[in-house]
């Protein structure tokens, strides 16, 4: 029967395809696809475990000492039993044969199966017995060596991509995980996968927005979506309205397939744009820049038809690494290759943003707050842990530095709040110049600016415009801050409101003191990228944006259509307002009007 799970949308479109689910398992696993001759060679090494843990329980009780209780033995008889159990051994070598998975990935997902099976029987002596098959599939997946969860869904250990082929056609794959860490998701760039659905997540928790700079549908926050939905569901996942719909009926299906294709037309007709300048009726000229991840997404940048990098996340060049933090040479070739790829254009480059959602390795923010008890967006992250390990950061400088001798680079410190920390990040940066310098190096000019993203900063503006060439406005953390808004929580996203008149008059003050100033303001937090908010950053004086370069062509369409000079008008009106959303809607609408008119 079909079954619909709400939850948050948070990147558009429709996906269709078969669940794959990650397993919360207690072990980590690789998942990865397997074809050709590796399925047999799987199936072996499914088997292999099987007889080497059959042993081991063997020997375990063959050395059971005489006066060990009964139940002992019993329980060993039971763990004899299942590791021999067409249910778990002959579903998993079904998983393998017809899936293509891995054997880790086989008999966790079968773990998956039968432990749901287990949940729902009254009788409590069997609803134990799912310790026992957790504790065998345990040890099964010791004895074929596990890896860490996603860590190969892209490939087998050092595999290529690769996808099933021969199994039912080539239905495409949706992840279904209780909650996927931006490490993970990192991995998921490169991966088979058509949309995904998690059980947590915000709006701008890390998941999502690496989910919308892959123009994937995403609804996180979907509660129970990953106990609700089994393996090999169909799904539908519906990004627009953060709505998932299991076993959809086929008028269902139909309907979304049709919604499926008008959204692909529309993308190509935006996607026209690409080459027309970003200007208003009136003639203003937006910048419109590029948010990226990694040095890889520099060429869909440039297609984009972005004007350059506003913010380089690269704080993603430290994930997936085992904790070891890349060495001064591999950081400057990412960040040279950003900046050779973008052709001239300007590129920022944001220090290592670390800690809170984004951890080094793959946590997710759920794992992070339940290990640690305290509040990671609170604490030690952003440029306070790069001034807590002066030496990482100056060596993070000194890449970025040695990066401006190729191209028009940028350097953008997140999270200031304090006078100090502005001194000691100078200190440091000069620091880092001066031992460039001192080994020969040739530097271009870099322009430092800082990010406006806790209320602090916003509020003591006239400082950071006396310290920093430019700022740039992220509001995610902005709103996360003023409005005590876990940004990862989906319990209180609800609450997590960019049109709450305190953010859009510390955006407002931001962005009006900033051009007063002199000085080149830019906001760089979702907000930039969502059509919804276009007119009224424009009311407020904002002319450049930086957003996903899948945004771009969206957000430029609004540009196109826009009078500055009108909205403007209407800003006042909007700021005094009680409900400025509804109040916007009025104003622009009826600007949108007189536009009509004119
Ligand atoms: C922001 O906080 O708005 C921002 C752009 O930085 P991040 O999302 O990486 O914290
Ligand atoms: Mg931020």
């Amino acid at each position: 029967m079909s079954l619909q799970i709400f939850g948050l949308a948070v990147s558009r479109g429709v996906a269709i395809g078969r669940a794959v689910l990650v397993a919360s398992s207690r072990v980590d696993v690789d998942h990865y696809f397997v074809e050709g001759p590796a399925i047999d060679a799987e199936l072996v090494r499914l088997d292999t475990a099987r007889v080497t843990v059959e042993g081991e329980f063997e020997a375990l009780k063959r050395d059971l000492p005489a006066d060990a209780p009964a139940e002992l033995a019993a329980l060993l008889d039971v763990h004899l039993m299942l590791v021999n159990d067409e249910a778990l051994i002959g579903a998993a070598r079904q998983w393998i044969t017809e899936r293509h998975y891995n054997a880790e990935w086989a008999l966790s997902a079968q773990l998956e199966v039968l432990a749901r099976q287990f949940d729902e029987m009254n009788d409590p002596y069997l609803r134990e017995r799912k310790a026992d098959l957790e504790q065998v599939v345990e040890r099964l997946l010791r004895s074929l060596g596990h890896g860490s969860p996603l860590s190969s869904l892209n490939g087998g250990p050092g595999g290529s991509p690769v996808r099933p082929r021969d199994f039912g056609g080539e239905d495409p794959l949706v992840l279904v995980a209780s909650d996927i860490s931006p490490a993970d998701m990192l991995q998921f760039k490169r991966s088979v996968f058509t949309g995904f659905v998690t059980d947590v997540g915000g709006k701008t928790s890390h998941t999502a927005i690496v989910a919308r700079s892959l123009d994937i549908p995403a609804v996180v926050g979907a509660r129970q979506a990953s106990s609700l939905i089994r393996q090999d569901d169909w799904v539908i996942i519906d990004g627009d309205a953060g709505l998932v719909i299991v076993d959809p009926s086929p008028i269902v299906l139909e309907e979304y397939r049709f919604r499926q294709r008008q959204s692909e037309l529309e993308r190509e007709r935006l996607a026209r744009l690409r080459h027309t300048p970003a200007v208003t009726l009136d003639g203003e000229r937006i910048e419109l820049l590029a948010n990226i991840e990694l040095p890889g997404d520099a060429p869909a940048a440039m297609e984009s038809g972005a004007q350059g990098v506003g913010l380089f996340r690269s704080e993603y060049l430290f994930m997936n690494r085992g904790g070891k933090q890349p060495s001064e040479d591999e950081q400057y070739e990412a960040y040279k290759s950003v900046v050779t790829a973008m052709n001239g254009l300007p590129v920022t480059i944001r220090t290592v943003d670390i800690g809170a959602d984004k951890p080094m390795d793959r946590m997710t923010s759920h794992e992070l707050r339940h290990e640690t008890q305290l509040n990671p967006a609170l604490g030690l992250r952003a440029i306070r842990w790069s001034l807590s390990e002066p030496g990482m950061f100056r060596q993070q400088l000194r890449a970025i530095l040695r990066a401006s001798a190729h191209g028009r680079v940028r350097l953008l410190i997140p999270m200031l709040a304090h006078l100090t920390e502005i001194r000691q990040t100078f200190e440091v940066i000069a620091q880092a110049r001066q031992q460039l310098l001192d080994a020969g190096h040739r530097l271009g000019a870099v322009e430092v600016g800082a990010m406006i993203e806790v209320p602090a900063a916003a509020l003591m503006l006239p400082t950071f415009l006396r310290h920093f060439d430019f700022v740039s406005i992220g509001t995610n953390d902005l709103i996360q801050y003023t409005l005590a808004i876990d940004r990862a929580d989906e319990a209180v996203s609800h609450l997590y409101d960019p049109w709450h008149p305190a953010i859009l008059r510390l955006v407002a003050d931001t962005i009006h003191f900033s051009r007063l100033g002199g000085k080149s303001v830019c906001v760089c937090g979702e907000m930039a990228g969502d059509v919804a908010f276009t007119e009224i950053l424009l009311a407020m004086g904002l002319r450049s944006f930086s957003m996903h370069p899948t945004q771009i062509a969206a957000v430029k369409q609004r540009i196109l259509r826009a009078d500055t000079r009108r909205l403007a008008s209407r800003l006042h009106d909007i700021l005094a307002s009680d409900d400025p959303e509804r109040t916007a809607k009025q104003a622009f609408g009826a600007t949108a009007g007189a536009l009509a008119e004119a």
